[in-house]
This record gives structure tokens, C-alpha cells and sequence, in this order.
């Protein structure tokens, strides 16, 4: 059997490519770029590896934004006011507060602060309500950069097993809403499930969003399964990998994503496309 390793970095690179055309389209026809600010809270390196990632996309595409960087101190109250003042600003297309937050401050509080038609991330509740029922939205950047992922691989869904190991807010609820959307019968797993490894083995398609390197291995794949690793786990070396471990499953999946260099890109091209959305929708209000 072949192994078809998905790069989701070139996949990306072309959405990239694809959108910075189109901004140059658009900033013709409105008058000014889409504009995306992200706002970092402390000095997290994961999340300030993230936010540079972000910025550097913003720039490539063309996108106007700026980068509030603010010190772990903040209050809530500080940051609510200036997701405020941005949410005002008509010249703001797009809000990201980089999570995690420090702990004095409430995620749910931040998150619900900023103004929908400005959520970039598709995290406010009425946008994950809109994703739910069916109704245009605002989606996950992950989620929708893993199906973008099986779209231009062609991965048949329609009557599939999709198993979605992993039920966060930001990742695997979302994503196994989107597969049942196309017609997968979906099974969602958790901590809690029993015998994890027969209920991966039943997935034509294995969504794994868990934290834990390595944990999904061979002997927890079907031949020929479509395995999307959306993991991200630093090793004590400065390396990143997967929660697939992939030398061992990469032989026997048809498809699989590899860490870094899969999902990890595919979550910030969606978010230029989300930006986009953002800005044309409110260009056309
Ligand atoms: P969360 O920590 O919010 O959720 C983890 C999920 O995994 C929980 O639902 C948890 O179950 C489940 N889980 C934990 N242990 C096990 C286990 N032993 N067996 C089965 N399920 C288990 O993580 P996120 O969804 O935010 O992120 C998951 C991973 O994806 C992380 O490595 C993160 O860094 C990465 N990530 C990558 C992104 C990208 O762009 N590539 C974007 C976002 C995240 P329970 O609910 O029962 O506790």
C-alpha cells in the first residue's frame, strides 16, 4: 500500500499564495486591507512561536494588523477594554487573543467580549451556535484546515468512519461537527473511552487532538486509514511531534499527516481565509 504523506505546508503555502492575490483584488475594490490584531498576554514561548507564525502570514498576505503585546500582569478588565476599543474601530477587521491566558484571567470572559463579526477564531458562542446549527459562520481555524486537508486528498467521507480522538472546544468538537456535515458517521473519544485502541481501528478517518506524543500507534490503525495528527508536543530536545507516533503508523495508513508541517500550517492559512471572510462581510454590510 502506498503512503501518501500529506504536506499540509505546501497546501498552505498555496491558500497563502491564492489569498494574497485576492487581497490585492479586494484592496482595489474597497479601498483599504483587511486588517487582523492579534493580542498576546504574557510571554508564553509556545504562544508568542504561534503569534510570530500568525504575523508573518499576515504580512505575507498583505493583511494590515498590529501586535498588542501585553505583559502577564494585565487585568481582565485592561484587556476587555481593549478588545473593546477594537471591536469600535471600523478600520479592525479581525480580533485574536492568543490562548492560553494567565490564570487570573477568565478565557470564557475574553473570548465572549469580542464582537462576532470580528471573531477570527470561531470561538464565540454565537458562532460555535451558528457552526452547530448549520447556519453561515465564522469556523475553527483547525478544524477547518483539517478539512481542507482531506478535501485536496481527495479522502472520500460520505459514509465513512471518522473517529475524533480528543472533544476540546477548539479542536475536536468542532471538527467532528464539520465531518458529520459531509456525511461521515462520527464517533468522538476521550479520556474516558473504553478500549481506545479497538475504537481507532474502526476509523477510515482518525482525527487525533489529544497533547500526548506518540500515543496513537500502529496497532491502533486500520490499513489504508486516513490519519490527521493535529498534536503539537515539544520534546525536551526543542522538537516538535506528533500524538501519532508516526514511524510506526505512516506504514500501514494510507494517508497521514506529519508533525510539524501538517495541520500546524493549514490552522494559520484559515485564518488569513477567516480574516478575509471577516472584512468581506463587513465591507458588505
Ligand atoms: P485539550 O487539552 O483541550 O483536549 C485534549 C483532549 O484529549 C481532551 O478531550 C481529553 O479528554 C483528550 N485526552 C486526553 N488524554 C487522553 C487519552 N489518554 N486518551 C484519549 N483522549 C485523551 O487539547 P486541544 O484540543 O486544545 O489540543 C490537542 C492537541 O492539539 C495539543 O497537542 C495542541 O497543542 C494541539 N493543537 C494543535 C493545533 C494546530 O494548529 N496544529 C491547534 C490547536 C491545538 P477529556 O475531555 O476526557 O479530558
Amino acid at each position: 500500500m502506498g503512503i501518501m504523506i500529506i504536506d499540509g505546508k505546501q497546501i498552505a503555502q498555496t491558500i497563502k499564495e491564492d489569498i494574497r492575490e485576492q487581497v490585492a483584488d479586494l484592496t482595489a475594490q474597497y479601498g483599504r486591507k483587511p486588517c487582523l490584531d492579534v493580542i498576546l498576554v504574557g510571554e508564553n514561548p509556545a504562544s508568542m512561536s504561534y503569534v510570530r507564525s500568525k504575523i508573518k502570514a499576515t504580512e505575507y498576505c498583505g493583511f494590515d494588523g498590529e501586535l498588542i503585546s501585553l505583559p502577564e500582569t494585565t487585568s481582565q478588565d485592561e484587556l476587555l477594554r481593549i478588545i473593546c476599543e477594537r471591536n469600535n474601530n471600523n478600520a479592525v477587521d479581525g480580533i485574536l487573543v492568543q490562548l492560553p491566558l494567565p490564570a487570573h484571567i477568565n478565557e470564557q470572559a475574553v473570548i465572549n467580549a469580542i464582537s462576532p463579526e470580528k471573531d477570527v477564531d470561531g470561538f464565540h458562542p454565537l458562532n460555535v451556535a451558528r457552526l452547530w446549527l448549520g447556519d453561515e459562520t465564522i469556523v475553527p481555524c483547525t478544524p477547518m484546515g483539517i478539512m481542507a486537508l482531506l478535501e485536496e486528498t481527495k479522502t472520500p467521507l460520505q459514509g465513512r468512519h471518522a473517529v475524533v480522538v480528543g472533544r476540546s472546544n477548539i479542536v475536536g468538537k468542532p471538527v467532528a461537527k464539520l465531518l458529520l456535515d459531509k456525511n461521515c458517521t462520527v464517533t468522538i473519544a476521550h479520556s474516558r473511552t473504553a478500549d481506545l485502541a479497538a475504537v481507532c481501528r474502526t476509523a477510515d478517518i482518525l482525527v487525533v487532538a489529544v497533547g500526548r506524543p506518540h500515543m496513537i500507534t500502529a496497532d491502533m490503525v486500520k490499513p489504508g486509514a486516513t490519519v490527521i495528527d493535529v498534536g503539537i508536543n515539544r520534546t525536551v530536545d526543542g522538537h516538535l511531534v506528533g500524538d501519532v507516533d508516526f514511524e510506526s503508523v505512516a506504514p500501514i495508513a494510507g494517508a497521514i499527516t506529519p508533525v510539524p508541517g501538517g495541520v500546524g500550517p493549514m490552522t494559520i492559512a484559515m485564518l488569513m481565509r477567516n480574516t478575509i471572510t471577516c472584512y468581506q462581510r463587513r465591507m458588505n454590510k
